[in-house]
């Protein structure tokens, strides 16, 4: 494997200790100088002589930097985790929002307009444990009693005797 010099510590390191640019899109890849620890140590430093200087700047902008990425990827990272516990895509999560007209499909309450995205807050993804077919969109509450009852029909009905003997 061809090797480099890294320009801060010196040492002779092969070609995958240092991390590459492409500087335009068809251009090939070119290596930094410095080797990745030393990059990786001159990078912690430039964040941490940022934050001495100015902590209130810097925190600001990381807590910004932070929001924005999140804001930006939210329906993303959604879509992603979606798929992987349901397997559906967030499309047709507000497909199935819209059909349900935003109310829980047990209990039927309804979503306050800043739930009406789909977040942890709204309304939740009720699906089979056994067949992993998806049910329909629950609210809380409702999701959690009928998990609560192990998703059992005739607990459900045994639970319902109980209550009507004892009103
Ligand atoms: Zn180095
Ligand atoms: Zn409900």
């Amino acid at each position: 494997m061809d090797s480099k010099v890294c320009l801060t510590c010196k040492e002779e390191l092969p070609v995958d200790s240092f991390y590459t640019r492409k500087y335009s899109k068809d251009s090939d890849s070119v290596p930094f100088g410095e080797c990745k620890t030393c990059a990786n140590v001159r990078a912690t430093k430039n964040r941490k002589s940022r934050r001495a200087k100015k902590p209130k700047e810097f925190y600001e902008k990381e807590r910004n930097y932070g929001k924005k990425h999140y804001a930006a990827n939210r329906d993303v990272y959604r879509n992603q985790n979606l798929k992987s516990l349901y397997g559906i895509t967030l499309e047709d999560w507000y497909r199935m929002y819209e059909e349900q007209d935003g109310k829980c499909d047990i209990c039927q309450k309804d979503f306050p307009k800043e739930r009406q995205r789909c977040n942890s807050k709204s309304l939740a993804v009720d699906h089979c444990h056994d067949t992993g077919r998806v049910r329909s969109l629950l609210c809380v509450n409702c999701n959690m009693a009928i998990g609560g009852l192990r998703h059992d029909e005739s607990l459900v009905k045994k639970a319902l005797a109980y209550l009507v003997k004892h009103k």
